[in-house]
C-alpha cells in the first residue's frame, strides 16, 4: 500500500487524505483530514484513472472475458467511487457553501463521465462479446446476474444503437433534462408566489405554532402584524386541518390544486405534455413499447401489467372505504346543522373530527415513552435478537460530524461486520428528512472482504433543557425504518462495487422493519417512560395500533389516483400527443375517483413524474405489499423466529442487488407475494375494518 501510495504522489497532492491510507479504525474515511479543497482534484484524479482503466479494458488484445472486461469495469475508477461516496453523504448531512459549489461544478462532470462509459462503443462491443458468449465462462450465479444487468443496461441508455440513433436519444435526452428543470421551476414559482391572506378570527382552533409560523410568513412578505399562508405542504395541509373557515379552506386548496395550470408564464401543461411524447418516443427508439416498459424492466414489477393489476385491485378495495370515511364525516357536518356536501377541501377538516372523535389519541400521551436513547437501544436489541449482531461503541473513531456517534457492527461470534454511524439531531448543514447511506460499499478485492461504512442520518428533536429528546411515533418508526435500510447495507455480501437492486424492491427490509417498532412484544422492551421507568400500558398501545385505520380509504385513494394517472401517462406509445388536463380529467372519470378525494398530485404539480418516480411513484405501494407479506412469516412463527430471520437474512439482506428481486422473495417465502396482509393491516379487507 505504502508503494502505491507513493507513485500516485504528485506535486499538488500534498496532503489530500484520498490519496494515501486512511490509517483509521476499521479504514473509516479520515473526515477531520477531508478539506473542501480536497474534493476536486480527488474527483479529477479518479476520473483521469478510471478513463484509463477504461480505455486499457477497450484496448486490450485479449479475448473478452468475464474477468478482464466486466470484473475490471468494476474495479475501475476505484476512487473515483471512494470520493463519491464520501462526497454523497457529505454533503447531505453537513454540507456548506464550499461542498455547495463543487457539487454545482462537479454534477455535470460526474455525468458526461458516466454517459462517456455508457455511450462508448468499443467498450460495449466488448460488454455483448461477454455477455453473448457467456456459455463459454462457466459463471457463477452472482456473476451471471450482474452482466445480465449491466448489460441491460447499457442497452437501455443507448449503447446498442447505430451513431445516428444515439445523436437522436442525446437530443432527446438532453431537451427532457431542460424539460424537468423548467417543470420543477414552475411550481416552485406558483408555490412561492401564492399567499392567503387571513384575519386574527380566522386563526381560531389553529395550533399556536401554526399561527405563527402565519405571521413569520406575512413578515417576511413585508407584512409585519398580519398572517399568511401558503401552499406548501407544511403550511396548507395544517391550516385546512384546523381552520374552520370553510371559504378560506376552499380558496387555499384551489390554488394548491392548480399549480402549473393557471395559463401563465409558470404553465406546466405544454411542458408536460412534450416530456410524455418525448419519452414514449424514446421508448420505441429504443426497442421498447412504451416509458414504462422501459424503465420497469429492471423493477420487480418487470411489465406495466403487474403494477395495474397491483393498483387496480387495491383500488377496488380503497374506494368503498373512502365512501365510508365519506359518509361518516358527512354524518358529524349534518349533526353540527352545516347543510352542504362534502367537498374535497373539507377532507382534512372533518377527518380530524373524526379522528379525535373515533381514536382519542395524542401525539402528546406517547412521546415521554419514546426516549431517544431508549429508541436506539430498542433497534439493537430487536437486531440481536433477530440476527445475534452486536453493536459496540467505539472511542476515537473520527465522525461524519461531532454530533454523530459510531459503532461497530460485530457477528454473534466477534467477527466485524461493519462500521454504522447514527447521526439524530437537525442542524443548518443538514438536509430535511431521514435516510441511510454508505461510505463504503461492501466489496470483495483481491479476494479480501471490504467491509460496509454506513450512516443513520435523522433530524429528531433536540434535547431540551432537562429534558431528554422524546420522539413522536412516526419518528419512532422513521429509526426503525432507516435502520432496516442500514441492515442491509451491512449484511450485503455482494462481490462487486455495483449490485443492481430493484427499485420497486428497496424499500422492503426498511419498511419491514417498522413492523417491529409497534408490536406489544416489542414496546414492552424498549418503550418505557423517562422519567418514571413504566413500561407503556397496554390502553395506549390499542389505541395505538387502532390509529393505524384512520383515514386508510382516503389515503390510499388519493395516492393510488396519482399512481394510477402516472401508469396511464406514461404507458402511451408514440407519438403520444395529448392535452394533458383533457387526458386527466377522463382518466379519473374512467377509474372512477370519487368527487370527494383530488389525486393526491395533479398532472401540473406532480414533481415525481418530471424525473426520477416517472412510471416508478407505485413503487411505495409496491413494497408495502411485500413487506406487510414478509412480516406475515414471522407473526405465524414468531417474532424473533431464528429460522425465518435466518432465512430473511439468507435469502433477502445478503443478496439484494445479487439476485432477481422476485426470487429472492420466493426463497424466503416459499411462494410470490399476496396482498392479504396489507389490506388486514391497514384495514382496507372489509369495509368493516375502517369501524376496529
Ligand atoms: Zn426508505
Amino acid at each position: 500500500m505504502a508503494l502505491s501510495a507513493c507513485k500516485n504522489k504528485t506535486a499538488n497532492d500534498g496532503n489530500n487524505p484520498f490519496f494515501s491510507d486512511y490509517n483509521t479504525p476499521f479504514d473509516v474515511p479520515p473526515f477531520e483530514k477531508i478539506m473542501a479543497k480536497h474534493y476536486m482534484p480527488a474527483f479529477e484524479k479518479g476520473m483521469a484513472e478510471g478513463r484509463k482503466e477504461i480505455e486499457a479494458i477497450q484496448r486490450s488484445r485479449q479475448e473478452p472475458t468475464f474477468q478482464n472486461t466486466i470484473e475490471a469495469l468494476d474495479r475501475s475508477g476505484d476512487l473515483l467511487a471512494r470520493v463519491r461516496l464520501v462526497f454523497a453523504a457529505q454533503t447531505s448531512a453537513n454540507t456548506n457553501d464550499s461542498l455547495q459549489d463543487i457539487e454545482m461544478e462537479i454534477s455535470p462532470k460526474l455525468a458526461g463521465y458516466d454517459d462517456e462509459k455508457r455511450l462508448n462503443p468499443g467498450l460495449f462491443k466488448k460488454i455483448k462479446y461477454v455477455y453473448d458468449n457467456q456459455n463459454k465462462f462457466n459463471l457463477n450465479p452472482e456473476q451471471q446476474f450482474h452482466l445480465e444487468n449491466l448489460y441491460k443496461e447499457f442497452v437501455r441508455n443507448g449503447a446498442n444503437l447505430g451513431k445516428k440513433d444515439q445523436d437522436t436519444l442525446k437530443r432527446i435526452n438532453q431537451r427532457l433534462s431542460v424539460l424537468a428543470v423548467t417543470f420543477n421551476q414552475n411550481v416552485l414559482a406558483e408555490t412561492n408566489n401564492y399567499r392567503l391572506w387571513v384575519n386574527k378570527e380566522d386563526l381560531k382552533g389553529l395550533p399556536e405554532s401554526l399561527a405563527e409560523a402565519a405571521a413569520q410568513t406575512a413578515k417576511e412578505s413585508g407584512q409585519e402584524g398580519k398572517w399568511a399562508f401558503t401552499t406548501q405542504r407544511p403550511s396548507i395541509f395544517p391550516f385546512i386541518q384546523y381552520c374552520g373557515n370553510r371559504d378560506l379552506r376552499r380558496e387555499i386548496f384551489d390554488a394548491y390544486c392548480n399549480r402549473g395550470n393557471n395559463g401563465n408564464e409558470f404553465d406546466n401543461n405544454k411542458i408536460l405534455a412534450e416530456m410524455i411524447k418525448l419519452r414514449a418516443e424514446r421508448a420505441k427508439l429504443l426497442g421498447y413499447k412504451s416509458h414504462a416498459h422501459l424503465v420497469l424492466e429492471p423493477r420487480m414489477a418487470k411489465v406495466p401489467e403487474n403494477v395495474f393489476e397491483l393498483m387496480t385491485s387495491l383500488w377496488e378495495k380503497a374506494v368503498p372505504v373512502a365512501k365510508n370515511e365519506v359518509r361518516e364525516m358527512q354524518k358529524i357536518i349534518d349533526k353540527e346543522g352545516g347543510r352542504f356536501k362534502l367537498e374535497p377541501s373539507d377532507w382534512w377538516y372533518y377527518s380530524e373530527k373524526l379522528r379525535k372523535e373515533k381514536y382519542n389519541l395524542d401525539d402528546n400521551e406517547l412521546r415521554p415513552y419514546f426516549q431517544l436513547d431508549n429508541v436506539q437501544e430498542g433497534v439493537f436489541t430487536v437486531a440481536k435478537r433477530l440476527f445475534g449482531v452486536t453493536f459496540s461503541p467505539i472511542n476515537d473513531c473520527p465522525l461524519p460530524h461531532p454530533d454523530a456517534r459510531a459503532f461497530e457492527v460485530k457477528e454473534s461470534d466477534g467477527t466485524h461486520l461493519g462500521v454504522l454511524y447514527m447521526d439524530f439531531y437537525p442542524r443548518e448543514s443538514k438536509r430535511q428528512g431521514a435516510w441511510s447511506v454508505n461510505y463504503r460499499n461492501h466489496h470483495i478485492l483481491d479476494g479480501e472482504r471490504i467491509t460496509p461504512v454506513n450512516t443513520v442520518v435523522c433530524n429528531f428533536t433536540r434535547p431540551g433543557g432537562d429534558q431528554p429528546s422524546l420522539l413522536t411515533i412516526d419518528e419512532v418508526q422513521t429509526l426503525y425504518h432507516e435502520f432496516g435500510h442500514a441492515l442491509d447495507f451491512m449484511m450485503n455480501k455482494s462481490t462487486y462495487n455495483q449490485v443492481y437492486q430493484a427499485w420497486d424492491f428497496v424499500e422492503l427490509p426498511s419498511q419491514l422493519m417498522e413492523h417491529w417498532a409497534t408490536e406489544p412484544e416489542v414496546l414492552s422492551i424498549y418503550a418505557k417512560h423517562y422519567k418514571t421507568g413504566e413500561i407503556i400500558p397496554a390502553t395506549l398501545v390499542q389505541k395505538l395500533k387502532n390509529s393505524g385505520y384512520f383515514n386508510q380509504g382516503f389515503t390510499n385513494v388519493e395516492y393510488l389516483a396519482a399512481t394510477l394517472l402516472d401508469m396511464a401517462y406514461h404507458t402511451l406509445e408514440a407519438p403520444a400527443i395529448i392535452d394533458i388536463q383533457t387526458f386527466e380529467k377522463d382518466y379519473f372519470n374512467k377509474i372512477g375517483l370519487i368527487p370527494e378525494i383530488v389525486s393526491r398530485y395533479r398532472s401540473t404539480y406532480f414533481l415525481h413524474i418530471a424525473g426520477e418516480y416517472d412510471a416508478g411513484y407505485y413503487s411505495y405501494k409496491w413494497a408495502a405489499v411485500l413487506d406487510n407479506d414478509a412480516f406475515e412469516a414471522f407473526r405465524e412463527k414468531g417474532l424473533f423466529d431464528q429460522s425465518v430471520a435466518a432465512s430473511y437474512r439468507k435469502n433477502i439482506l445478503e443478496k439484494n442487488g445479487l439476485v432477481d428481486a422476485m426470487q429472492m422473495f420466493v426463497n424466503f417465502r416459499g411462494r410470490e407475494p399476496v396482498i392479504e396482509p396489507l389490506l388486514r393491516n391497514t384495514g382496507l379487507m372489509t369495509e368493516a375494518g375502517i369501524k376496529n
